[in-house]
């Protein structure tokens, strides 16, 4: 099964993500954690993203769809749980053709519904583990150990690109340029609304029900 998990900034798709990868066995393809690897480890492609990434902008679709058709690629589960890609109606066109070309598609998006208020609190209250990439929130989410990570021990960093200025430029892209795509899997029948504001536990449950 091939999913994309689609929602604006902190909506809780990277949450959803862990779940459901050990729940279907699958990949998970993130394209934000690809970039903040490459910016960790200072490569070209890290290099050119993070001034992007930084002004809360998309980084250009032909870096981004080439990344996620090299991943695409190399990846060998049957089985993808793509998170945060694609992020406008180029990128979706892109891995709809692509993935044609191969005679495969995408069977489900699950869409993520939070209203706008509560995601500036829900980001601001971020915190990830640079080594595993999860996520926690300093009071709906919090890990056992304060500030440490539950999975590896890790001390738990706030993301550059949280800050309210640059939140609010995501939300706002989102709404210009991603939020298209919820009509666009519409459409194609293959798009499952969830509401978000439930707790994450109960945010799953709803998308196993539906799938
Ligand atoms: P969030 O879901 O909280 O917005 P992500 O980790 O998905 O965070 O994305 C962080 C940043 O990485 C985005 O603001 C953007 O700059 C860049 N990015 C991630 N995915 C894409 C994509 N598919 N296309 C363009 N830019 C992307
Ligand atoms: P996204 O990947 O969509 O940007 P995250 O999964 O990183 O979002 O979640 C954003 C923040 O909200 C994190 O601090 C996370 O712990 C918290 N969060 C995720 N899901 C929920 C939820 N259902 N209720 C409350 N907080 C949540």
């Amino acid at each position: 099964m091939k999913s994309i998990l689609l929602g604006p900034p902190g909506a809780g798709k990277g949450t959803q993500a862990d779940k459901l990868v050990e729940y279907l066995n699958a990949y998970h393809l993130s394209t934000g954690d690809i970039f903040r690897e490459n910016i960790k480890n200072n490569t070209e492609l890290g290099k050119k993203a993070k001034s992007f990434m930084d002004k809360g902008e998309l980084v250009p679709d032909e870096l981004t769809v080439e990344l996620v058709w090299d991943k695409l690629k190399s990846i060998d589960s049957e089985n993808i749980v793509l998170d945060g890609f694609p992020r406008n109606l180029f990128q979706a066109k892109a891995l709809d053709d692509g993935l044609k070309n191969n005679n495969d598609k995408i069977d489900v998006v699950i869409y993520i519904n939070v209203p706008e208020e509560e995601l500036i609190d829900r980001i601001s209250g971020r915190r990830v583990c640079p080594t595993c990439s999860r996520s926690y929130h300093i009071k709906s989410n919090p890990p056992k150990v304060d500030g440490i990570c539950d999975y590896d021990g890790s001390k738990l960093i706030q993301r550059e690109d949280d800050k309210e200025e640059t939140v609010r430029n995501r939300i706002k892209v989102y709404n210009e340029s991603t939020s298209v795509l919820v009509d666009y899997y519409k459409e194609q029948g293959i798009l499952i609304d969830i509401d978000g504001t439930k707790t994450p536990e109960d945010v799953f449950e709803s998308i196993k029900k539906s799938l």
